[in-house]
Parts: C-alpha cells; structure tokens; sequence
C-alpha cells in the first residue's frame, strides 16, 4: 500500500533558506514557480531566451539561464520537455550539481532509463502531480491541490524525503495528498497507461467504433457524436463515480449491452498484447525506440502524426466542432 502524505506531515522548514530553480517554464513550470513563490519559497527561474524567459520575468520571477539558475539553487527542478532533458542537462545543469543539493524531476523517464545520472552527493526526488499544470495552478488557487506522486531515488543527504515533501507542500500537494512511490513505478506505469489505456487503447476503440458504423453506411457525423464526442460524458462518470456508479447513470439497456459485450472486444488476445507492450517498456525496448527515433530527426513520429490528420473521423471532427462554440479552442 502506498503511504499517504497530507499537510500535517509536510513541513516547509526543509526549504527555508534554500533556492528553488524552476528550469522550463511551460505546461508544469509556471504553475510550480507561482505556487512555490506565493507559498513563499525563495524560487528563481531557468529558461533561455525568448517566450519563456519574457513570461517568466513579466509574472514577477527572477529568471536566469539554465546553467545560472542551476549553479545558483539548492534545489532544482526540471520541468523541460523529457526528450530534450538528458542534452540540457548534461550541457547546463550538471556543472551546477554540486554536492548536497537537490535534483527534482516530474516524471523518471530520464532517470530510470539512465539518460540522466546524477551525481552520488546529491538528492534525487520526484514530485510529479497527477493532473495538467494549468490545474496544478488552478487549484492551489482555490485553496485546494492536485495530488502528486513522491519518491526518493537517491538520498545523498539523509533528509531528501522531508525536501520532497516541503516542494509537495509548496506546490499545494500535500492538500490532495502525496502517494509513494518508486521513480521505476511511475515510469513504467506512465507509459503504460498512455500507450495501453489513455491515448493508444482509447484513440483506437474509438477510430474503429466510428470506422464501423460509416463502413455499414452511417452517416460519419452521427458516427462521430456516438463514438467519440459523447465518450467524455462516460469518462466523467467513471471518474466521479467509479466504474459501478457510471453504469447507475446510464440506461439499463446501454449497461446490459456493454456488460455483455464487451469481452469480445478487449479479449484474452487483447489482454496478452497489453502484457507485451508493458515487458517492451520493463526491458526498455520502448525507451530505445523513442530515443532512437528523435535522434533520427521522427520520421516515423510525424508520418503517424500526419496521417492521423488525414484520418475521416478527423475531417468530420473539424467540421462539427466549428459548431460546437462551447468547446474549448
Ligand atoms: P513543456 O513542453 O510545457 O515545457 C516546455 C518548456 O521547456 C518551455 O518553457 C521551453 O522554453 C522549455 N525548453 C525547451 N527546450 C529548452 C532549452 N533548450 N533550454 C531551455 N528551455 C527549454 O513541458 P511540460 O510542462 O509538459 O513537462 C515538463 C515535465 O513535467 C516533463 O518531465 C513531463 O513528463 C512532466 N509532467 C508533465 C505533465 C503535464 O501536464 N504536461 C504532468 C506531469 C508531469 P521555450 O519557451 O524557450 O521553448
Ligand atoms: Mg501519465
């Protein structure tokens, strides 16, 4: 079971008279530079120059370079694009990494499949929230937190998992509560949920599902609406109610027809591959690939790209959402 930490148990004092550098200033790195600097951690920014750099000063930060920011701080957070950290690391970061300080990371890709090695004398943490940073912002705001996982791989210091629940606390975590865990669970099980369940097992139920019904002669826009707008409903459900309570929502004949049918689409084959796809991250297969293919400029990444635009579901989809106005732009 994974231990839960909320307020009481987080305290602040493991960053009073430390600096926080944010390095990034994107999707996760405003909201953690905001939410630190309003719970009143001495925070400093690293970015290069351009948009990042030009937001990051105008919302009150102090910003430096990378490499500055890095050898400045006590503590530092990467929050930069996975694929691009292990360059920017080693290039910016590692000099600064000096003995005692701390390495934070919001996903452990890098550092489970050794991109990045840290050096022995310092703290390895992650703290890595479970929902978007516009959210992580958004919350903290309201008095409230998104949750977040933490974990500790390396504790050079003897006082990483107190650091790591100052950051949580900071962050407003510890409002949501902070569940352990290993830098390798979270990895693994991150990629695995996105390829499996989230973004790969999910985009092709419903690219076959709206397939289906305009091969049998449906009209692609009822298609559409049947098979990919009206899934959101069924996953807020799901989400506030569990998977039990989504079926109380929903007609007796949607949750006969759905208990009843569908084993024979996610069946034992089914079952194996996903088993497969996750050995293929286990071994590092999967971090191999993805590496591979950034090095090589993403052939096969932007063909995948460009022909999932070409899709019909797609087309159909611009359309009927220009229609849509309360829909998110
Ligand atoms: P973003 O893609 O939003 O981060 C982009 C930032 O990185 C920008 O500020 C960009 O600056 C900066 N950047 C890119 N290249 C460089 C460079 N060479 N030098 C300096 N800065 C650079 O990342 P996310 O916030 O999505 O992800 C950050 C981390 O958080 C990742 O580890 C991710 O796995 C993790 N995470 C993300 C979540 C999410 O909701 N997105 C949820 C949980 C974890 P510029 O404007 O100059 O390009
Ligand atoms: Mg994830």
């Amino acid at each position: 079971m994974t231990t839960m930490y909320y307020e009481k148990d987080a305290n602040l004092d493991a960053l009073t008279g430390k600096k926080v550098a944010i390095i990034g200033y994107g999707n996760q790195g405003r909201s953690h530079a905001a939410n630190l600097a309003d719970s009143g951690v001495d925070v400093i920014v690293g970015a290069r120059s351009g948009k990042s750099w030009d937001e990051a000063a105008a919302a009150g930060h102090t910003v430096m370079s990378v490499a500055d920011a890095a050898a400045a701080a006590d503590a530092v957070m990467i929050l930069l694009p996975d694929e691009f950290q292990k360059d920017i690391y080693d290039a910016e970061i590692a000099p600064g990494m000096t003995t005692g300080k701390a390495l934070f990371f919001a996903h452990g890709f890098n550092i489970v499949f050794k991109q990045i090695v840290p050096p022995a004398d310092v703290d390895v943490i992650m703290i890595a929230p479970k929902g978007p940073g516009f959210l992580v912002r958004e919350t903290y705001l309201e008095g409230k937190g998104v949750p977040a996982l933490i974990a500790v791989e390396q504790d050079a210091t003897g006082n990483a998992l107190e650091i790591g629940k100052a950051y949580g606390k900071a962050l407003g975590a510890t409002r949501g509560g902070l569940l352990t865990t290993t830098f390798r669970e979270e990895t693994e099980t991150d990629l695995f949920g996105e390829q499996a369940v989230l973004c790969g097992g999910a985009s092709e139920l419903i690219i076959a599902g709206f397939d289906t019904l305009v091969k049998a002669g449906y009209q692609p826009e009822i298609a559409y609406f049947e098979c990919l707008h009206e899934l959101k409903l069924i996953t807020d459900l799901i989400q506030n109610h569990g998977i039990s309570g989504m079926w109380t929502f929903v007609s007796n004949t949607a949750e006969y027809g759905g208990l009843s049918r569908r084993k024979r689409l996610i069946t034992d084959a089914t079952r194996a591959e996903m088993t497969k796809i996750l050995g293929e991250i286990q071994s590092g297969e999967f971090a191999d690939e993805w590496l591979k293919e950034n090095a090589a400029g993403r052939p096969n990444f932007n063909r995948m790209e460009e022909e999932e635009r070409e899709l019909k579901i797609e087309k159909v989809g611009r359309e009927l959402r220009k229609m849509m106005s309360w829909l998110q732009k």
